[in-house]
């Protein structure tokens, strides 16, 4: 972690000029990861326990850092202000993670899922990152599977696909609509069994309120106990934080307001940089606000738009139900607009669209602030017990919300602010 500057926590923030070092690698972007490592220096295991890493989060980055490290002989103590690790907002996560396993042999490769990223990243994010990101992918899901997630499987046992959206093959992993419990159940298991060998210590409630830093180097933290209110620090050789992203900068998000952000915010006070905050992503498919009386709003899994077709009336301020608009005065605007991706457009794109639409006079849904998310041709063609297969949780978590069931009438959605990908700068390695 970069430091450039020292103060107390009640000073504002101060900006540093400096010219950032990503740490690069040269040569092919094919080859980086593969020589990085292996000219990167070794611990070897009996040197390992004499090294104290201190993870903040234990969530799916914080959990699955301190399951890996600990299960690798070092000194972990993880901290979390949840009661529980599988009380991480990772547990919310739905439709699925990408991999690019190429299992349904339809041209899928490393490079491939690299260039999608980078592509529906709107060539913003660091390309050498993505593509290790890419090169991993698969490993990932192997050590998913080998800590028992289970991911949904076809009729002969292998793992199944579906697509996100940005993609023109199927490679996203999924457990219904649920995966990011699942996988969090996952790294959980890892994490408690290391927990039980005594390699990582699990501070729950605990929050980090402090980074300390030594010689430039972040070298501990300071924690508050939530139960006693004991303010005490913690100092290690190394600190890790998977402290999860700052969407609610907005008002609403589709995230808990526990995620707060907290921990990059004291960081970055202490003179970590903080790159491209700007770098939000405005997910296409949520339920749409009813009203101000909201502290947050629902994702509809993106994983949806491989059944669903996204439409309005062509006709601005047309209040009729969906049921009583014909066929041909419907305007499915995805699929005329990017006939190559349909309603499989990437998010930034799907999202600016439905904007477009209800800014129109197009919304629908009492406020009119919503598009349509229409299951009724998937039903007509796969039948219901498919798609409730599919999707069942997210139909049941629909109708709960907004009384409304999408097995006969369409989803009603619209973007919300989801995910962030600015936040601490890091350099490759
Ligand atoms: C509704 C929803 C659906 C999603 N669906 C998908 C999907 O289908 N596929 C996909 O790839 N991604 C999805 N995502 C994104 C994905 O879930 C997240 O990017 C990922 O889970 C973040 O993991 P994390 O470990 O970084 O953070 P989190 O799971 O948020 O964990 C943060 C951890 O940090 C701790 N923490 C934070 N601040 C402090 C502090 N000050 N002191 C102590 N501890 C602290 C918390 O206690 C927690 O343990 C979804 C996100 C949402 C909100």
């Amino acid at each position: 972690m970069s430091v450039t500057t020292t103060q107390t926590m009640t000073e504002a923030p101060t900006f540093v000029e400096a010219t950032l070092d990503g740490r690069v690698p040269s040569g092919p972007v094919q080859t980086m990861w593969e020589r990085t490592k292996f000219e990167m220096k070794l611990i070897n295991p009996s040197n390992r326990r004499k090294f104290k890493i201190i993870i903040v989060g234990s969530g799916l980055a914080g959990g699955a850092a301190a399951a890996t490290l600990g299960e690798q002989g070092y000194n972990v103590e993880c901290y979390a202000y949840q009661d529980s690790p599988r009380r991480a907002h990772s547990v919310a996560a739905q439709g699925g993670i990408n991999a690019a396993k190429n299992y349904r042999n339809d041209g899928d490769s490393v490079y491939r899922l690299f260039y999608d990223t980078v592509k529906g990243g709107d060539f913003r994010a660091r390309e050498a990152n993505v593509y290790r990101l890419a090169e991993v992918s698969n490993a990932i899901i192997d050590q998913c599977v080998a800590q028992g997630v289970p991911f949904a499987r076809e009729y002969g046992g292998m793992l199944d696909n579906r697509s996100f959206g940005g993609a023109q093959v199927a490679r996203t992993f999924y457990a219904r609509g649920q995966t990011g419990q699942q996988l969090l159940l996952g790294a959980y298991q890892a994490l408690a069994r290391q927990i039980a060998a005594g390699t990582v210590k699990m501070f729950t409630r605990t929050e980090m309120l402090d980074l300390i830093v030594i010689n430039g180097r972040a070298r501990g933290i300071v924690v508050r106990d939530m139960r006693t209110g004991e303010i005490t620090p913690r100092l290690a050789d190394v600190v890790v934080l998977g402290t999860g992203g700052y969407s609610n900068v907005f008002y609403l998000s589709t995230n808990a307001k526990g995620c707060n952000g907290t921990a990059i915010w004291r960081a970055h006070k202490r003179g970590a940089y903080f790159a491209n905050p700007c770098f939000t992503q405005i997910h296409p498919t949520c339920i749409p606000p009813v009203g101000e009386h909201q502290s947050k709003l629902t994702l509809m899994s993106e994983s949806l738009r491989n059944d669903g077709r996204i439409w309005v009336p062509k006709q601005p301020g047309d209040t009729r139900p969906a049921d009583q608009i014909p066929e041909n005065e419907r305007y499915y605007y995805l699929e005329e607009m990017y006939p190559s991706y349909g309603n499989l457009a990437p998010r930034d794109i799907s999202s600016r669209a439905a904007k477009r639409q209800v800014d129109s006079g197009r919304g629908v849904g009492p406020l009119r602030n919503g598009v349509y998310l229409d299951f009724a041709d998937s039903i007509k063609r796969l039948g219901e017990k498919v798609i409730r297969d599919r999707y069942g949780n997210l139909f049941d978590m629909y109708e709960n919300i907004t009384g409304e069931n999408a097995y006969k009438t369409p989803m009603r959605i619209y973007p919300a602010p989801h995910y962030t990908m600015g936040g601490l700068w890091v350099d490759y390695y």
